[in-house]
């Protein structure tokens, strides 16, 4: 449309005003659609939204970073994406500084309260942890945007939070995703007076089609851009937000249990997001790099290729055990290294998947696998395997975000963050227009001696966040990650495996049918999943539970010469967007 048919239309004045003042957000060319694939050059962003997707390109377009983008766009996530993530949740963020041809990481996961203890969770009923004061964590949003910001960025906070803030105020339109995200916590939303007031306004879920604001949220996001992240930390939104989880704005009249937290301003103030050196693995002469302790993610991916590394042929067979086998020991060893010994070496260690390797026979092994022993002895192929104990995985659903974005200058980042449960401990702190997070059912609950993941005094919680960056040669190939809980780790093996051993190409290897293996009898799997493969992998022993879907990934692939291909769901959670800066 050229600017004369601008002029001679009835909205004129509009129009032109949009032109001048154009929201950030909306400001680039980008399709008004979502569309999963994207390539070209100048940067590219793939996140699960629309509007998350335009912010991270529009800061790109800016001249902004990497770094500037992926936090402008994980501020917009909590507003469009307020059950899965949001300021007040916590995350993993893997980031590849071009320049200086390294991979950085920031660990902004919540930490338990110093009041919590390896009994604080027991005998809880987890339905009943899920909805409460008592699983919230202190909050690492905000303190790892803000460190990754200021180590690898080139904006303030304040600025990367501007298009989440106008974001919130405008509005965004309700999908059949959110729609159907609120229909489901509809239940435990009505109970709390803060939130129901903000996501049942007049008693449902706001319909697909509608526009969603929420002001109080962008007033919370300006002020903490004004104020910066002290205000949270010890300061008064940190008050708060303390109250909050202390007694928790529970509708009067309604029967349910909502337990108070243990959380303090204290707790607040000593919060730190961590740099940590990232877990290397290679594979097929490629350099994966992921998450460390406490998340899971890198450890547990990482062991899984190792295995598969020493395998004859890789197959969704042994894709399969080596997953069962890197859950048994990622169940057995891994918690927050602050507090237990995580011996993340060894079970990176060649020995050590060559031991494990060994049990992966013709036909799925008995369940469960137990874990191995990475004592840095191992014997070549131990006889049989030995005798598991079942493992008890918590439930898992669909919750978290997982966004990729690469600069021009070829910085890249890929970044997983979390309020746990979609929709959170679903309490929203009042007139702040934001959930709390229940980051702290990840701990076990227990009774459980010697778990490495029991609550404890500012103990992190054990994650499964898998944010991944491979390197060929020292440069970016690959950038991937996923929502999903446990599935995480399972869903970025299988898109590695899908794209690495299967050679498929990246769109594909994302929207081919999922299963997850967790050391669990049965192998969750998709229909898709079951269909294509389900008759020949059941004739060597496997299993399948179905589930409706698994992850909802996005990713990049460096295609050589600045080409870059931006990656997400085609259809599952209702499809993702990416985003290139010049297409082509
Ligand atoms: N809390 C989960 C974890 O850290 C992430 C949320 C989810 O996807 O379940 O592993």
């Amino acid at each position: 449309m050229s600017i004369r048919v601008l002029a001679a239309s009835a909205s004129t004045a509009l129009l032109a005003l949009s032109l001048l003042a154009p929201p950030a957000h909306s400001r680039d060319p980008a399709p008004p659609v979502k569309v999963p694939v994207a390539t070209g050059h100048g940067g590219a962003v793939s996140t699960v939204d629309l509007d998350a997707s335009k912010v991270a390109l529009s800061v790109l377009r800016e001249g902004g970073n990497a770094v500037d983008a992926a936090v402008a766009a994980a501020a917009a996530l909590g507003v469009t994406e307020p059950y899965s993530a949001g300021l007040a949740g916590g995350g993993f963020l893997v980031y590849y500084d071009a320049k200086r041809r390294k991979v950085f990481t920031i660990d902004g996961r919540e930490t338990a309260p110093r009041a919590m203890t390896a009994s604080s969770l027991e005998g809880i009923p987890f339905n009943e942890a899920v909805t409460s004061g008592l699983s919230a964590g202190v909050p690492g949003s905000v303190a790892q945007w803000d460190l990754a910001l200021r180590r690898h960025g080139t904006i303030s906070l304040r600025r990367a939070l501007e298009p989440a803030a106008r974001l919130a105020d405008e509005g965004f339109t309700v999908d059949t995703t959110f729609h159907a995200q609120t229909s489901a916590n509809a239940a435990r939303f009505k109970d709390i007076s803060s939130t129901a007031a903000l996501y049942l306004p007049g008693g449902a879920p706001p319909p697909v089609g509608s526009t969603f604001r929420n002001p109080d949220l962008a007033r919370t996001y300006r002020e903490l851009a004004r104020r910066g992240p002290s205000w949270l930390y010890g300061g008064s939104l940190g008050s708060e937000i303390v109250r909050t989880v202390k007694s928790p704005p529970v509708v009067p009249g309604s029967t349910r249990v909502v337990r108070p937290g243990l959380m303090e301003l204290s707790d607040l103030s000593s919060y730190r997001a961590l740099r940590r050196p990232a877990v290397k693995t290679s594979y097929q002469g490629l350099d994966v790099y992921g998450m460390a302790p406490p998340s899971s993610g890198g450890s547990t991916v990482g062991e899984a290729l190792n295995i598969l590394q020493v395998l004859p042929s890789v197959g969704l067979h042994q894709y399969l055990e080596a997953s069962r086998l890197a859950f048994a020991d990622r169940n057995r060893y891994i918690g927050d290294p602050a507090s237990v010994e995580v011996p993340l070496a060894e079970l990176l260690s060649d020995g050590f998947a060559k031991e494990r390797a060994c049990l992966i026979g013709d036909r799925a092994m008995p369940h469960p696998a137990a874990p191995g022993s990475p004592d840095g002895s191992y014997t070549p192929c131990p006889t049989g395997p030995p005798a598991g104990k079942g493992t008890s995985e918590a439930p898992e659903g669909p919750e978290t975000t997982h966004l990729v974005v690469a600069d021009r200058h070829g910085n890249v980042v890929a970044y997983t963050n979390t309020i746990e449960s979609t929709g959170g401990n679903a309490i929203v702190v009042p007139g702040r227009g934001f959930l709390l997070n229940n980051e702290l059912t990840d701990f076990t609950f227990g009774p459980a001696p010697g778990d490495p993941n029991l609550p404890g005094p500012g103990k992190r919680p054990r994650s499964s966040m898998s944010p991944t960056i491979v390197l060929k040669d020292g440069k970016p190939l690959l950038a991937v990650g996923s929502p999903g809980g446990a599935t995480i780790i399972t869903t970025v093996l299988q898109i590695l495996v899908n794209r690495l051993d299967f050679g498929m190409a990246l769109p594909e290897a994302l929207a081919a049918p999922r299963a997850s293996q967790r050391n669990t009898p049965a192998t969750q799997a998709e229909q898709g999943f079951i269909d294509r493969y389900g008759a020949e992998l059941t004739a060597k022993g496997h299993t399948f539970t179905l589930t409706p879907e698994i992850g909802a990934a996005t990713a990049l692939e460096f295609l050589g010469g600045g080409k870059v291909q931006a990656v997400a769901e085609p259809t599952r959670r209702g499809g993702g967007s990416a985003l290139v800066v010049i297409s082509k």
